[in-house]
């Protein structure tokens, strides 16, 4: 600061502390946000919901009473059907960074559907003595296709809201509140994605809750598989879990907040009790000697609905699987007529991302280069013109990322290219000019 006058020096001086406890107490801010973050706000929901509503709770031992009875019965077990759940995600923003890419919403069904399955990537890392416990599922997820009113659809709303965060008081499921209507919740899974106060990542009511609040909650940041913006629940894993309580499924430790902790249990018998929820990222074996004596090797911290950060939760239990099945037959039968999982015109625009066309217009080649997960899939391009008639057709094997189509003997004018396998359906314009 030579030759700065001494009063101004000093100004300056001030203006940089001024600046840099600024930066601390932000910083401090932050990490007291982050110190926050709340796996999981269903037990808690679940039980303010219940203080005011004595039929939800009524309803709730019905439901569990005749979900016990179903798996007793051993009907679980022989159910095989594929059970498809359509789904509808309402994306609540204020601000850009909330109004998440249909990409990402596209990404968060991919993991709903490896979790359910058991064909996510990481499954190898369920340690060796539960992997006999781990289950596919049968549960897979499409997004909807089709919408209340017969309309096509691609299954995502993106709304804008002058709310700038919501609590768990439910407002981002109503349109008078800022939010979104639910779709009715007996053909659709409603999943509202917006910015969640209070560091919950998300919450969910069990099934027996009125149909306007139905559905699962998840935190914009915590949605899909979004980089760093989730840091450790950036995979997905928040929707997998919350999405379990939907089927019905409860923590290891139970949900009920006993005091004596083994006391409660999740009703699943290949779980083993637990004491509490673990957190981070722990080691196999752990907690073998704090937990309820019925483990040798602990904790199954890595079960999905443990509140074990996203990379360190890798599967469902048969015994899971069976309590979820049954919650479907039992409590949620209407999903068992899988009606609204079509193709729409939703799904088509996403795939048709993926499908370049060029040049077009064109006098002469035209090429079309296939993307991502669909450079290797075998498909059939069918060149039609205005009246639909088919004017050309050729197969794209496996092995080749691109197919070109001569149009030199084509008239000018609009054709349509269906480029279809047996999983994607899509039409793209080819315009020919001479
Ligand atoms: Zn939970």
């Amino acid at each position: 600061m030579e030759g700065v006058p001494i009063q101004y020096q000093t100004k300056i001086m001030i203006k940089h502390l001024l600046a840099l406890s600024i930066t601390v107490l932000i910083s401090i801010a932050n990490q007291t946000k982050a110190q926050q973050t709340i796996r999981c706000g269903t037990t808690e929901v679940m039980q303010q919901y219940s203080a005011k509503h004595p039929e939800y709770v009524q309803k709730r031992a019905e439901i569990e009473s005749r979900i016990l009875d179903f798996i007793a019965r051993g009907q679980a077990k022989g159910v095989q059907q594929q059970i498809v759940i359509p789904v509808v995600v309402h994306v609540i923003y204020n601000t850009d960074e909330e109004n998440i890419s249909d990409e990402i919403v596209q990404s968060q069904i991919e993991v709903l559907n490896q979790d359910y399955s058991y064909t996510n990537p990481d499954k190898g890392n369920v340690p060796l003595p539960f992997q006999q416990y781990a289950a596919d599922c049968q549960i897979s997820f499409c997004l909807a296709g089709v919408d209340p009113s017969g309309n096509y659809t691609n299954g995502i709303i993106h709304k804008q809201t002058a709310a700038t965060e919501f609590t768990t008081e439910d407002k981002m499921k109503s349109s008078n509140t800022g939010g979104d209507d639910p779709w009715p919740c007996e053909k659709y899974l409603n999943i509202w994605v917006c910015d969640l106060a209070n560091g919950y990542l998300g919450y969910t009511f069990q099934p027996g809750a009125d149909c306007s609040i139905d559905g699962v909650v998840i935190d914009s940041k915590h949605f899909g598989v979004n980089g760093d913006l989730g840091g450790n629940y950036n995979l997905g894993r928040t929707t997998t879990h919350e999405v379990g309580h939907w089927f019905n499924l409860n923590h290891p430790w139970g949900n009920n907040g006993s005091n004596d902790q083994c006391l409660d249990d999740d009703g699943v018998g290949d779980t083993p009790h637990s004491p509490g929820p673990n957190y981070n990222c722990k080691n196999f074996p752990n907690n073998v000697s704090l937990t309820c004596l019925n483990s040798p090797y602990g904790d199954m911290f890595m079960n999905f609905m443990d509140y074990s950060y996203d990379n360190c939760m890798y599967f469902f239990t048969q015994g899971q699987k069976a309590r979820m099945v049954a919650a479907v037959n039992t409590s949620r039968p209407s999903f068992l007529e899988f009606t609204n999982c079509t193709v729409g015109v939703g799904e088509m625009e996403i795939n048709a991302n993926k499908i370049s066309t060029y040049p077009n217009p064109t006098n002469g080649m035209v090429n079309f280069s296939f993307q991502n997960e669909l450079k290797t899939q075998a498909f059939t391009v069918t060149l039609t013109d205005v009246l639909g008639q088919k004017v050309y057709s050729i197969h794209k094997p496996v092995s080749q990322h691109s197919v070109e189509i001569q149009t030199l003997s084509l008239q000018e004018g609009n054709y349509f290219a269906q480029i279809s396998s047996d999983k994607v359906n899509v039409v793209k314009k080819v315009v020919v000019i001479r």
